[in-house]
């Protein structure tokens, strides 16, 4: 299903997103040569509503055109026919930044049931993670966008000063993870520096020149440094644990300024969170803050917290009081997001703690 191609195709640089599917039948590898050989691996669009990719590498070809890369390029562009509608992934297909492969699954749960993990869409990952290990890459970034308020980082999944070096390139601020599995820069951080970069909301334009100036940075290196980077270069976090709403939970969200009657109609939901709850991405919460307010059974917590090892940790950083759901340590949540669709194909958000890496 990938098409390989070794130049950009007539009209890229300037096609939108939803029309992508015009010239490129699907998924496709484009190499270019540049003067250095080991490529640096670009991948855009793996969620199909997340354009930042496309229009960060648009910016950075018309700006080159003309001029030999100063390194080759590997570009991936990944779920074109989900980008023609708009949506993360289409319903029959995986999420394709889910399914990279991944030799740190530690559980046979985790892995999931076999007949998910043997898509066509598994084994091309395989195959490109074969094709960049042949062509001995020199580093990797994937670019994303979210949806709630963030800061715009990089994500790496492996403690290493070549990694810190590599995503404080693009941001001060780096998180390090290893759940969700089955992501991109998890498949390639055993071959080379690997980040991911969340480029903030999807209609912010300085995501794509923020983007943009990151990758003709990465192709401009000569090698990534492996000397420890300075303390105050970098705020490193971990993300601990991931929050979901199960599918029997239904939600909303009230604006908690104008509505503290409860009477609105959105309190019908199981539970209902903030308007505001994304506000609450990268601030250290203190103990007792309020999450959400349960109007239904208030006896059970309606959310799902799954720790780093996919273990339920849901006690351990949430309780109830009073009807509201509220945090029972300090932590800071990232990606907290008000998207109905992410909420339900993907997660609420992340839990994460400060890291000294030292
Ligand atoms: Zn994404």
């Amino acid at each position: 299903m990938l098409t390989i191609l070794h130049q950009i195709p007539e009209g890229f640089t300037d096609c939108a997103p939803n029309d992508l599917n015009n010239i490129l039948p699907g998924p496709a590898l484009i190499h270019l040569d540049g003067k250095l050989k080991e490529p640096l691996l670009v991948s855009i669009l793996l969620h199909g509503n997340e354009p930042t990719g496309l229009l960060a590498i648009q910016l950075f070809l018309k700006k080159m055109q003309g001029k030999p890369l100063p390194r080759s390029l590997s570009l991936f562009v990944g779920n074109v026919t989900a980008a023609q509608q708009g949506l993360r992934h289409l319903n029959h297909q995986p999420d394709y930044n889910r399914i990279w492969p991944c030799d740190q699954i530690l559980s046979k749960d985790e892995a999931g049931d076999e007949s998910q993990s043997n898509t066509p869409e598994h084994a091309m990952m395989k195959q490109i993670v074969e094709i960049m290990r042949n062509k001995k890459v020199f580093a990797s970034v994937d670019v994303h966008n979210n949806t709630g308020l963030n800061p715009h980082y990089g994500c790496i999944n492996k403690l290493d000063t070549r990694f810190f070096h590599l995503a404080t390139l693009f941001s001060r601020t780096v998180v390090y993870f290893i759940r969700p599995k089955g992501v991109q820069s998890m498949a390639f951080a055993d071959l080379c520096p690997a980040v991911t970069v969340e480029c903030g909301k999807p209609d912010q334009p300085f995501g794509a020149t923020h983007a943009a100036d990151f990758i003709n940075a990465c192709l401009h290196l000569s090698e990534i440094p492996s000397h420890p980077i300075a303390t105050h270069d970098m705020d490193l976090f971990h993300t601990v644990a991931t929050v979901t709403v199960p599918d029997h939970i239904s939600f909303s969200f009230i604006d908690t300024e104008s509505d503290n009657d409860g009477k609105n109609e959105s309190r019908l939901t199981d539970i209902s969170f903030p308007t505001t709850l994304d506000h609450l991405n990268f601030t250290e919460l203190t103990t007792g803050t309020t999450l959400g307010f349960l109007n239904s059974d208030k006896t059970k917590i309606p959310l799902l917290v799954t720790d780093e090892h996919g273990q339920d940790a849901t006690n351990r950083y949430l309780n109830l009081e009073a009807g509201e759901l509220r945090t029972t340590r300090e932590f800071m949540p990232s990606m907290f997001t008000l998207d109905h669709e992410v909420i339900r194909q993907d997660c609420l958000g992340y839990l994460m703690e400060r890291m000294d890496w030292k």
